[in-house]
């Protein structure tokens, strides 16, 4: 892979403010999906790289480049953004734990898509029906 062609790569990624579908990086990527580039004398992430020249440096060093789009290999600028793993972590979460429940976002969907009454959800899933007015106005629910 050529220097020259991932420097161009970035600078019309970093041209592109608007936002709009996810841009996966083209280059070479790491196990984990997320990409992976030579910058500054050490291989990182193409993402939090990206995240770097568009936003500045990471606000501390408990801060990692967040996807809002959840797409690993996502560079678009506008769906990064700097988040301390706590919050990136939560926004990961695709299951819902709780001691009395537990719903899968395949669920959450089934749920807001279904043409049951919130009562009949509510036994459905086994969850209250507060949870399920919750997922229905696509709020967070914990
Ligand atoms: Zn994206």
């Amino acid at each position: 892979m050529s220097h020259q062609r991932i420097e161009h790569f970035i600078k019309s990624l970093l041209q592109n403010k608007d936002d709009g579908p996810c841009i996966e990086w083209p280059f070479s990527r790491f196990k984990n999906g997320y990409g992976s580039m030579y910058f500054n004398k050490k291989t990182k992430t193409a993402s939090s790289v990206v995240c770097e020249l568009v936003y500045g440096k990471a606000p501390t060093a408990f801060h990692e480049c967040a996807h809002s789009c959840h797409n690993k290999p996502c560079v678009r600028p506008s769906h990064l953004r700097w988040a301390t793993h706590l919050e990136n972590a939560k926004d990961q979460q695709t299951s819902i734990k709780d001691s009395r429940f537990k719903l899968t976002l395949n669920q959450a969907a089934e749920i807001r898509c279904s043409s049951l009454s919130q009562k009949e959800l509510a036994s459905k899933y086994n969850i209250s029906i507060v949870q399920v007015s919750y997922i229905l106005n696509n709020k967070v629910w914990k």
